[in-house]
């Protein structure tokens, strides 16, 4: 089969370089390409979004699957119209697209569906926007409501800032068309996340979860940029995070779109921000990231030819994605004075000895040939991207990689994947210990409440009867690892408590579990009937307990950490306040 490829980025470079892996693939052509995908690819000369001249060479050159990098393409309606002349494409079509190329739309979606996203609201007349954004005050974000390449999002720290916004994208028209209309919302804090995932409009297949570096300099310093680097997986998106985002956001978004005659297929990517268990969406883009899909792709096992066609034929239920257990890093290297002006044709040096290492690939994103060299042609020129067994490792990989190439006035942020490092060293204050794994579904009450109060936990599985070796262990080298609390949930003849609590003079909480025909009576008389000396807090049966397990740790740590005693107040009062509402509502029932 022939592919075509549209874009020329470090992200069609990298889908090229997983596609030229397929034995279905026979040639691949790239519109209009780079000089990495050179090497894989033949290069012509169209214009990413010159949907016309692209669609005469893909009939002339009769091909069998056209891919869409990029967003501008899948806006104008490329899908479509390759679709109504009998072409394959892998990509979303005008409608779907809308989700990326209109904020107004996305967020009419999110709001329409109960997907959560920042509060906020839609306006075409400045004086409307101008009373809302001095009625909500700030911080606020400000954004044109079209494709504007990455730069129509504001993040305003004042009031005046998200006026002088709105005056440049809806009065001076900044974006052109694109600042037709602003989305004013609110701000949010927390850490990014970009959760993508192959769709066919029925079934949603996630891709591990990534994280994008968007500013330019380190620590998140100035300006944003298309992305200088990103890692996979993102340890903010763990297992409990990760089946939220599925839930609440991805499938809720898919059947959305379906609902609104407006089928998605291809990569869904959601824009993520999380703090604790809070999780809203800054944006959705409706293809893969640049940089993600570097470190995604190269994280991909399968064949992407057959998993592509699935989306395309809907039947994706088919399919399953094999992903490398090893975390990515691609760094991105840049021209000096990018996102501003930057010199052009500067000759690239030590290209072939970089991608001499083992587990590395580099991606090339803005570069041409020129005499037969390499040479810089964009703002970011490399993604160069690497795989390691650890994060760490991965991040010594790539810019071991990153020091042997060179040009003049190269930049590179020397950070990339440090906040995933930072994450995993954590230590945790709680350890959660399960029976089994079969426990989880139960034990997420717990995680669910440790993760809403901002408490660093573990978690992990131990037989008090197939490995009390391994339980014992966990209990006595608890407190030397930091472990203030432990919880542990187990069925049947749950020993798993006493036994820990037997190794540990830490409080421990014993959750029983309903696993066997006595519904979890026989869990909780062995929890909670400890001997003298050996006391295990055990709570109720099943999720109910799970989750005031978690509270009651969060209550134990609360007496020595203020800021933590207040949420638990703050809790509480909810709680009540919730009690009074629902009495109102009964208040003239009779
Ligand atoms: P977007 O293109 O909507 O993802 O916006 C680009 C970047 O702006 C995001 O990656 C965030 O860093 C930031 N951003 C967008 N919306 C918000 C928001 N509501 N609160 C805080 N930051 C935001």
């Amino acid at each position: 089969m022939k592919v075509l490829v549209i874009g020329s980025g470090g992200r069609e470079h990298a889908l090229i370089w997983k596609i030229d892996q397929s034995p279905r693939v026979k040639k691949i052509y790239c519109a209009p390409g780079n000089a990495g995908i050179a090497g894989l690819a033949e290069c012509v000369p169209i214009a990413a979004d010159d949907i016309q001249k692209l669609l005469e060479f893909a009939k002339k050159e009769k091909i069998g699957l056209t891919v869409v990098g990029p967003e501008a393409p899948l806006s104008m309606g490329i899908t479509d119209l390759f679709e109504n002349e009998g072409l394959r494409v892998f990509g979303a079509s005008m409608k779907a697209a809308e989700i990326e190329s209109s904020k107004s739309f996305s967020k009419a979606i999110m709001t329409k569906y109960g997907i959560p996203t920042a509060e906020g609201m839609v306006f075409t007349n400045y004086r409307k926007a101008e009373a809302y954004i001095r009625k909500k005050g700030a911080p606020l974000v400000v954004k044109a409501d079209g494709l504007a390449a990455g730069k129509g999002v504001i993040v305003c720290s004042t009031e005046k800032e998200a006026i002088d916004a709105l005056d440049s994208i809806l009065v001076k028209q900044a974006f052109g068309d694109a600042g037709k209309r602003v989305v004013v919302e609110e701000c949010l804090t927390g850490e990014e996340a970009s959760f993508l995932a192959f769709t066919d409009g029925i079934t949603v297949l996630p891709l591990p979860s990534s994280q994008d570096h968007k500013p330019v300099f380190d620590d998140d310093k100035g300006p944003n940029t298309g992305g200088m680097g990103a890692y996979s997986p993102a340890p903010v998106v763990d297992r409990y995070i990760h089946k939220r985002v599925m839930d609440e956001i991805m499938i809720p978004t898919v059947r959305a779109m379906a609902a609104e005659g407006r089928p998605y297929k291809g990569v869904l990517y959601a824009g993520l921000m999380i703090d604790r268990d809070r999780i809203k969406v800054l944006e959705f883009n409706g293809r893969f990231g640049d940089p993600e899909a570097q470190p995604l792709l190269i994280r991909m096992k399968n064949d992407i030819i057959p998993v592509m066609e699935a989306v395309i034929e809907e039947r994706l239920h088919e399919c399953k994605l094999e992903i490398d257990e090893r975390a990515s890093v691609c760094v991105v290297m840049a021209s000096g004075g990018y996102p501003g002006s930057y010199k052009k044709e500067i000759p690239i040096k030590g290209l072939k000895d970089a991608a001499r290492i083992k587990d590395v690939v580099v991606f090339h994103a803005g570069t041409k040939l020129k005499d037969g060299s390499v040479v810089t042609n964009g703002g970011r020129v490399l993604g160069v991207t690497a795989l390691g067994d650890t994060v760490t490792a991965a991040i010594d990989k790539a810019y071991q990689a990153v020091s042997m190439i060179k040009w003049e006035g190269i930049q590179y942020r020397k950070d990339i994947g440090k906040k995933a490092v930072m994450r995993k060293a954590v230590i945790p204050m709680v350890e959660i210990v399960m029976g089994s794994d079969s426990d989880y579904d139960v034990m997420e009450e717990t995680v669910a409440v440790l993760k809403k109060f901002g408490i660093p936990f573990g978690i992990t599985v131990a037989s008090a009867h197939r490995s009390p070796e391994r339980a014992s262990g966990i209990a006595k080298t608890a407190r030397a690892r930091g472990i203030k609390v432990i919880i542990a949930g187990a069925g049947h003849a749950a020993h798993l408590a006493g036994v820990l609590a037997s190794f540990t003079s830490l409080p421990v909480i014993g959750v029983p579990i309903d696993s066997s025909c006595l519904s979890g009576f026989d869990s909780l008389l062995s929890t909670v009937q400890m001997p003298p000396g050996i006391p295990v807090a055990t709570v109720a049966v099943g999720k109910p307990g799970a989750r005031n397990a978690g509270i009651l740790a969060a209550q134990i740590l609360g007496i020595s950490d203020p800021a933590l005693s207040a949420m638990l107040d703050a809790f509480k009062k909810e709680m009540a306040l919730q009690v009074e509402k629902k009495a109102a509502k009964l208040a003239d029932f009779r």
